[in-house]
């Protein structure tokens, strides 16, 4: 492809993803194959000699869409949202074309010292302390990580490091190995399944705490593990608090937490992955509030925040302690300009980074705070409006509270395996898509609103199509 032909190709890329976007609501949003649908469609070795792009382009619909859960349709409802802006598909455009490979700075300054300012500018869009902010001149800072998931194993390995090094100035040489098995952490009964698992990397028992009748982690109850585990002879070195939990959009209380973090010399890390994007508006901060009290805090634009994945920003109080944990520097990646900047290869676990912080600074352009904010409070008003109608059916219950996107409800007087019927036949109709959840061994169903072009009448037909379903589901569980 010379760059005429790329001038035209991507045009015509351009039209079908505008046209693939505005006319998504059309598509069926849970495709319709079987396992291992693909295999038969294509051949199974690559082209000796290159084909057409016309007959490239033909395949999109062939092949691939066939095979596309659509995020972006109104009528998915699962999981959590996944962002996706006109203004980052065009950054990514430009960040594909530049093509950098930004780990240090030397490696590409621009990709480096635009990641430093625009995680400021996010930052003070969050209210957070000035101490996480670059611009304060201390030893804070962002950076941006392509999951969160990735953010609690950075945070978590930081924290190792730590403790090791802490260790071993009060008990002399000691190896890691015997060191690190005295370690302990924590994250409540409720968090993220990346918790665990960054656990499991860092080889570090991960206690999963229980929480209260809001699925909120408190300070009591980690007081207690604490206690119990150093009276073992353990470590307790981290803390992992979840703002927005997945199961049901709950809040660990972070100021708890945090004061008895701060008090034994914890590392508290904060995941928000997706509710991180709500504290941008004043009345959702102060459920942010305590966040002074942790090391280190991380949420995902590429959530709810019109940014396309990957963007999972993370901010930390002291930049040395990552950098500190991961230095190995090779003659090859040194250079002269080392301290004036970040070398972002420090922070987190790759080597190799993309030109990520160009779509974010793009969609806070295009948009401005004011209309990010009111993106944010146009989907939490969509998720009370389907509230309103779950609680109006007296067949259905709510589960916890709607604090952000996400309704959780079941039927009410209802088993479990009725509301796994309901949800089956939901997914199985295929004209809305939704995944379940449980929390202490209740099941139930949760509605989130994702996509960007989800309206008051998109939430109406989902909540008709529910209660078609539901009329079906109760008659058969009759007989
Ligand atoms: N933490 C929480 C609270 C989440 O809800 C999720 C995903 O939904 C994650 C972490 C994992 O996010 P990622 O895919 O960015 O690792």
């Amino acid at each position: 492809m010379d760059a005429e032909e790329f001038r035209r190709r991507g045009k015509e890329m351009i039209d079908y993803v505008a046209d693939y976007l505005e006319n998504i609501r059309e598509r069926r949003v849970f495709p319709e194959v079987e396992p291992g649908y693909l295999r038969k469609l294509i051949p199974g070795e690559a082209p000796e000699e290159g084909e057409s792009f016309e007959n490239i382009f033909k395949d999109i619909e062939r092949v691939i869409m066939p095979g596309v859960t659509h995020w972006h349709s109104p009528h998915f409802h699962a999981y959590f949202p996944t962002a996706n802006s006109y203004p980052a598909i065009v950054a990514d455009i430009l960040s594909d074309a530049i093509g950098c490979i930004g780990f240090t700075w030397a490696s590409s300054p621009a990709c480096t010292e635009l990641e430093v300012v625009v995680l400021d500018w996010l930052g003070k869009m969050l209210d957070l302390p000035e101490s996480f902010l670059a611009c304060s001149g201390g030893t804070g800072g962002g950076v941006i990580q392509g999951t969160a998931s990735e953010a609690t194993l950075v945070a978590l390995l930081s924290a190792r490091a730590r403790e090791i090094f802490r260790y071993k100035q009060t008990n002399g040489h000691v190896d890691d190995g015997v060191i690190m098995s005295k370690f302990v952490a924590y994250c409540s009964d409720q968090a993220h399944s990346s918790v665990e698992r960054a656990g499991l990397i860092a080889s570090i028992r991960m206690r999963k705490l229980p929480t209260d009748a809001d699925c909120s982690l408190r300070g009591q109850t980690l007081r207690d593990a604490i206690n119990k585990d150093r009276a073992q002879g353990l470590i307790p070195i981290f803390v992992c608090a979840t703002l927005g939990t997945t199961p049901s959009c709950a809040f660990d209380n972070v100021k708890e937490l945090g004061t008895l973090c701060q008090g034994e010399s914890i590392w508290m890390h904060i995941d928000a992955a997706y509710a991180g994007s709500a504290f941008i508006c004043p009345e959702f901060r102060p459920l942010l509030d305590g966040v002074e009290l942790a090391e280190s805090f991380n949420f995902n634009p590429h959530k709810w925040l019109k940014v396309n994945f990957d963007c999972s920003t993370m901010w930390v109080k002291d930049s040395n302690l990552l950098t500190e944990a991961f230095n190995v520097d090779p003659l090859y990646l040194k250079h002269d300009n080392q301290g004036a900047m970040p070398d972002y290869r420090h922070w987190h676990i790759p080597l190799g980074r993309r030109f990520r912080s160009l779509k974010l600074w793009f969609v806070l352009r295009t948009y401005g705070q004011k209309e990010l904010q009111n993106y944010i409070r146009k989907d939490v008003t969509l998720a009370h409006q389907f509230e309103g109608m779950v609680v109006a059916d007296d067949r259905f219950e709510i589960v916890g509270k709607v604090v952000m996107g996400l309704v959780c409800f079941r039927l009410k007087n209802a088993s479990n395996a009725t509301n796994e019927r309901l949800l089956k036949a939901i997914n199985a109709d295929g004209r809305i898509h939704m995944v379940p959840s449980e929390v202490r061994g209740v099941y139930f169903l949760r509605f989130a609103v994702c996509a960007s072009r989800t309206t008051e009448s998109d939430v109406s037909f989902a909540w008709d199509v529910i209660r078609e379903l539901t009329e079906s589901v109760l008659k058969d569980s009759d007989k």
